[in-house]
């Protein structure tokens, strides 16, 4: 109900990655909203590599109204519907599982996919004229009333609010903390999809998502959507030991598929069955942030999601629905100030609510997996420098004991918003009573 005197509020992201689209989704059914979303890559080709997403951000995606992104005919869901099970390296025996606690609806229960066939389920969703591809950005202007985001081209894009959403490496964080810093975990996986017809020979393949888990090496196996299937293979060494393997190698960087096979050469027949099918690989080095920002937000015009706010290696397989909560209550906090019914835009007193109610909606809980990442990549290094080789019983022991991330994999995301909205409107500016309550 904006008024010809007062147009509607522009929107720019940054990054059309799956937070970048979700927020665009979001944020396009707000009939007074001009979305427009700026991407670094002259084509939209997502990595040949698999996501899992779980119940929390399959049910933001259904909230959404993306049936199409959650249908079993884009992802796989397993028979067993366990969202992870774990099996011994070398006799294949299931040694613990992962269980959703509070799961009923099929749709909600993790499902996997090929990246791409996500990326193109969201692409779906957000009409061609609202992306602009080969447009890398690289700086930023905060006015008073607005924002510039630049481009490497020379080109700018002028809005009311920047939405940096253009993950790990992201310019836009940079700019405005130019000493962040990401770290190598010392995890490096060999990863790649390829088409699921290439397995049918192998005997006893197991219908489920596995987790194949050795001490300092993993095996990763799943059925997809579309037919496809995936491999990921993961090794772990000391990041700051010069002679370490894989140490130099480069974000999807094709690999020797004969190196891949060779770690699993002693592993379990399925296991080496699978390596052996395998047709190509690529690197993919493990980098989160070495430390936590102290803000999501810059200039009140400015504000992160996705990777590009809590950079956390893609550990326990929870980027992709982080990411997709994060533009949800991102859309609901801006709603929340500035209704379909408004007449006017919001002033920036009221996006620096929305912002700060986002913010605190998501980085409290997204800051409780960085201390996770953070806490056990030390304790690996430290058992990896002490000498320390885990002992078959103490394999079976971690692995029996599950992920224990039912808190990120069914958090939800409405319920924190809501608590979040109430606390704000409770204490105004001030969260730090209500922070106690949430
Ligand atoms: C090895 C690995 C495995 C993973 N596996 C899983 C998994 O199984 N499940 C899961 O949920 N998550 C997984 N993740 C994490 C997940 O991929 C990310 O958390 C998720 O993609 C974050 O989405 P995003 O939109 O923030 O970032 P991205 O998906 O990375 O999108 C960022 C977009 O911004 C663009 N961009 C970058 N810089 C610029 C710029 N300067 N200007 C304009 N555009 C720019 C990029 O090209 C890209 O399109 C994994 C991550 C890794 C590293």
């Amino acid at each position: 109900m904006c008024s010809p005197e007062n147009p509607r509020l522009r929107v720019v992201i940054a990054g059309a990655g799956i937070a970048g689209l979700t927020a665009a989704i979001a944020l396009r059914k707000h009939p007074l909203i001009d979305v427009q979303v700026y991407e670094q890559a002259p084509e939209l080709l997502e990595i040949g590599a698999s996501i899992a997403l779980g119940p929390n951000g399959l049910r933001t995606l259904e909230r959404l109204g993306l049936q199409n992104a959650i249908s079993n005919e884009v992802c796989y869901r397993g028979p067993s519907n366990l969202p992870m099970i774990y099996r011994h390296w070398k006799t294949g025996e299931v040694i613990g599982n992962d269980k959703h606690d509070n799961v009923n609806e099929r749709l909600h229960r993790t499902a996997r996919y090929h990246r791409g066939h996500l990326h193109g389920a969201l692409l779906d969703n957000v009409p061609k004229e609202m992306i602009h591809l080969g447009k890398k950005a690289v700086g930023v202007d905060v006015f008073g009333d607005g924002v510039t985001l630049r481009f490497e081209d020379g080109t700018t894009a002028q809005a009311d609010i920047l939405i940096g959403a253009d993950g790990l490496k992201s310019a836009v964080r940079q700019f405005f903390v130019p000493d962040f810093k990401l770290l190598w975990s010392g995890w490096t996986a060999y990863r790649t999809c390829f088409d699921a017809s290439l397995t049918k020979s192998i005997p006893n393949l197991p219908e489920d998502s596995i987790h194949w888990w050795g001490t300092t090496t993993s095996f990763f196996s799943s059925k997809l959507g579309k037919n496809s299937y995936t491999v990921v293979g993961s090794i772990f060494v000391d990041p700051d030991d010069p002679s370490a393997q894989l140490k130099d190698a480069e974000w999807d960087e094709k690999a020797s598929v004969q190196a891949f096979r060779d770690l699993f050469t002693d592993w379990n027949p399925v296991v080496k069955a699978l390596a052996e099918v395998t047709p190509s690989v690529r690197l993919f080095p493990n980098f989160s942030c070495a430390g936590t920002l102290d803000s999501w937000i810059f200039g009140n015009r400015v504000v992160l999601i996705g990777d590009a706010a809590h950079a956390h290696g893609g550990a326990h397989a929870t980027g992709g629905s982080l990411a997709i909560d994060d533009a949800y209550a991102l859309s609901l906090a801006l709603n929340s100030v500035f209704p379909v019914t408004a007449t006017q835009k919001p002033s920036t007193e009221q996006i620096s609510k929305a912002f700060k109610v986002y913010e605190r909606t998501r980085k409290p809980h997204a800051e409780k997996l960085l201390k996770l990442v953070h806490s056990n990549n030390a304790a690996r290094i430290a058992k990896l420098r002490a000498g320390h080789v885990e002992t078959d019983d103490e394999l079976r022991v971690r692995a029996s004991k599950g992920s224990n991330t039912n808190w990120l994999h069914e958090h939800d995301v409405v319920k924190t918003f809501e608590k979040t909205l109430g606390a704000y409107k409770e204490t105004g500016d001030d969260f730090q009573e209500a922070k106690a309550r949430l």
